[in-house]
């Protein structure tokens, strides 16, 4: 059994009545139809008019007149031939009964009226139909004997395809004829609906479901596709018009869905009602209104679907409210709804403001990534966004699109509605290498992200900025360039209003750069950087001072899990610490050259120009040196820490002395407890008091990306 039940705007005039016998003959062919309708609408009104004046009156003798063209009209806009007289004296029988009624009774004719034309109508059609007297099955209050007299009444005919019963009304215990209470045709829905133990309600009505506000007050409102039962009674109850609240209960404890659909948009997928798992995080609903006209004022009600901070929910109602200019009489909470009162005045300004807070969020701007680089880290953060940009989206608003992917074979690029068109004037571009198809064709404000390890991509740093694109880099060799370049690059972003991001290039996810950057911005002066950045060597001199193995095996060992460069020297000669330092250095605004820097390399010149077998033999036969160096360390308690630094320094240049050694450490120092690939720095500054110490993991692809997902949302 599906019940479908229909409002009375669904049944006002022959045309809806006609789309709700096309919506019924399409379910009708799935299943049985138990179709439940209201009255006509005005129709109760003007049956509740018509109690209240004078019998004989001619303001009475008018209203039945009305009453009696509207449905008449329909009659005869449905009907021809002798079905149209059957059905004309059966209503007009109807309104012989209604004459003499007792005033009370009266209201009750109007889902008569309607559902008698409309059970006719269907068996015209050629369905095998029934009218159900709901005077007779729906006892009010008692649900026992209602599911039992419904259940029994449907038992009964097994033939039948379409039932047809009156909403709203019912019996007393005894016998005596009422209602179910205004707008309790849903009501009687979701009675039959649980007697029958339906497969499906339906609540066809005149809006596409239940929405966040009421269309007609909120005209921003949207459908919410779908809700859990108490979130579906709390807003029925607080003064959402869609549903008539006690609708919710018989469904919800006989467990059927309640689908709340639009006669006029059919195919309009509408709300769902239903047992839903408790929201983990809390969603808003809808806003709803109930107008007090004596105190003249309007409650409102914010529902949502779980636990909500009350206290906040409050501030924030009561904030957007003062906003919009309006002063919020009470707001409280019960910790899942926020209730709150306005002048009656303003009611519609107010639920409009609260729904612009809560429910229209700022459009979600695009941001377009063109990435360069497919190895490790270029992979890892593919993955990161395709993994996050939902929840991106909804904490941030940024919708990140991948729009090009780059290896050295050159880009994809994934056109997109936005963009500046594929291809824009080869002229007016000012880069002419792997930038070059980015510039003429990513918008203003894309982001060129660097994952490369290119030597030579920097040069192209300056025309991308230049033509409006940020940039966020995790390649240090772009960025460790001399000065006159670096500033440059700088120069352009500033002038261009871009940013220029590259915090991963030290200390991978570590917030170095951002520290030291804080400081040099508000004029904080760095004394000294002290700065364990070099991956590799860290590992290799810990694990020297922790085991036996010689220098050599543990080097040996660390290129064959891939932590080295392809040739060892390089990251023993200091190069990467060289490159890391000078990028250090240039955040706290001193301009430091590669040749300005000291180093003392692992291993000396004598090295150079060996293969990589006579390198190792040569490291393997210096062992009693590292041996001695560690054994001196050891003795004073100390530890090997391959440090880059940075120091005031009056006679250095710049002011400052830049070096990068292998420093013996004691226990003292904040780089004597690190270990393996771990990170530090210590920033020491004339205005603190105690060094800044910043330490943790600086290894590894996914961590890479990470920081360069926090670059490009920062
Ligand atoms: N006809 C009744 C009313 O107007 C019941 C209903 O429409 O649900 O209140
Ligand atoms: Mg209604």
């Amino acid at each position: 059994m599906q019940v479908l039940k229909f409002g009375g705007s669904s049944v006002a005039n022959a045309t809806n009545i006609s789309r709700v016998l096309d919506i019924v003959s399409k379910a009708a062919r799935k299943d049985r139809v138990a179709l439940v309708c209201s009255a006509i609408s005005g129709c109760t009104d003007t049956l509740l008019g018509l109690a209240r004046t004078e019998r004989g009156s001619a303001e009475r003798a008018v209203m039945l007149e009305s009453l009696k063209t509207r449905h008449g009209d329909i009659i005869r806009r449905l009907f021809t031939g002798v079905e149209r007289e059957a059905v004309s004296s059966k209503i007009a029988a109807l309104f012989d009964k209604l004459a003499v009624a007792p005033e009370d009774e009266m209201v009750t004719f109007g889902e008569l009226f309607s559902t008698t034309i409309i059970a006719e109508k269907l068996r015209c059609e050629g369905f095998r139909t029934k009218w159900l007297d709901s005077r007779i099955l729906v006892i009010k209050d008692n649900t026992t004997l209602t599911y039992n007299n419904i259940s029994t009444a449907v038992a009964l005919e097994p033939e039948v395809e379409v039932f047809v019963a009156p909403g709203f009304i019912a019996s007393e215990y005894d016998g005596k004829v009422t209602t179910l209470g205004r707008g309790g045709s849903d009501f009687s829905a979701a009675l039959y609906a649980a007697a029958t133990k339906a497969s499906r309600l339906e609540i066809w009505t005149d809006v596409p479901g239940i929405m966040t506000a009421n269309p007609k007050q909120v005209p921003a409102a949207r459908t919410i596709p779908e809700m859990p039962y108490q979130a579906a009674l709390d807003m029925a109850s607080h003064g959402a018009k869609v549903l008539y609240a006690p609708t919710v209960q018989p469904a919800m404890e006989a467990g059927i869905a309640i689908h709340i659909l639009d006669t006029f948009e059919p195919e309009n997928p509408g709300t769902v009602i239903k047992a839903l798992p408790e929201a983990e995080v809390a969603e808003w609903m809808g806003v709803t209104s109930v107008d007090d006209t004596r105190q003249e004022e309007s409650l409102l009600c914010l529902v949502s679907n779980g636990r909500i901070n009350g206290e906040s929910a409050c501030a924030r109602t009561v904030d957007c409210l003062k906003k919009a200019g309006i002063r919020t009489l009470s707001c409280s909470s019960d910790g899942t709804n926020v209730y709150a009162s306005v002048r009656l005045a303003v009611a519609g300004e107010a639920l409009n403001a609260i729904h612009r807070e809560f429910f229209e969020t700022a459009p979600a701007t695009t941001v377009n990534l063109y990435i360069a680089g497919k190895g490790a880290v270029g992979s890892a953060l593919v993955e990161l966004i395709n993994e996050s940009s939902e929840r991106i989206a909804r904490r941030t608003g940024k919708v990140l699109r991948i729009a090009g992917i780059a290896d050295s074979h050159g880009w994809t690029l994934f056109p997109s509605a936005t963009g500046k068109g594929p291809v824009g004037d080869p002229q007016e571009a000012t880069c002419t290498g792997i930038a070059r198809p980015i510039v003429l064709s990513a918008p203003r404000g894309s982001i060129f992200v660097d994952v490369t390890d290119s030597e030579t991509i920097y040069k192209e740093y300056e025309g991308l900025l230049r033509e409006g694109l940020n940039i966020v880099s995790s390649n240090r060799r772009a960025l460790a360039v001399p000065f006159v370049d670096y500033a440059a690059m700088q120069a352009a972003a500033q002038e261009n209003g871009v940013f220029l991001r590259y915090e991963t290039t030290v200390g991978s996810a570590l917030p170095m750069l951002e520290s030291i950057a804080a400081g040099a911005n508000s004029s904080d002066e760095i004394l000294s950087i002290e700065a364990v950045v070099s991956c590799t060597l860290n590992r290799i001199l810990s694990e020297y001072t922790l085991t036996p193995c010689s220098f050599a095996q543990i080097v040996r060992k660390a290129q064959d899990e891939g932590l080295t460069e392809s040739d060892p020297r390089i990251d023993l000669s200091g190069r990467e610490a060289l490159r890391k330092l000078l990028i250090l250095a240039r955040e706290a605004g001193v301009p430091l050259e590669e040749e300005e820097v000291e180093i003392e390399p692992v291993i000396g010149p004598e090295y150079a120009g060996l293969s990589l077998d006579e390198f190792y033999a040569r490291l393997e036969a210096d062992e009693p040196r590292f041996a001695a160096l560690e054994a001196a360390a050891d003795a004073a308690h100390q530890r090997q820490r391959f440090v880059a630094s940075l120091e005031k320094d009056p006679e250095g240049p710049h002011g400052y002395r830049a070096s990068i050694k292998v420093k013996n450490v004691d226990a003292s120092h904040p780089a004597y407890r690190i270990t393996g690939t771990e990170n530090a720095i210590i920033i020491r500054s004339a205005y603190h008091p105690y060094p800044l110490l910043i330490q943790g993991a600086g290894e590894g692809a996914r961590l890479a990306a990470a920081s360069v997902l926090n670059d490009i949302l920062r």
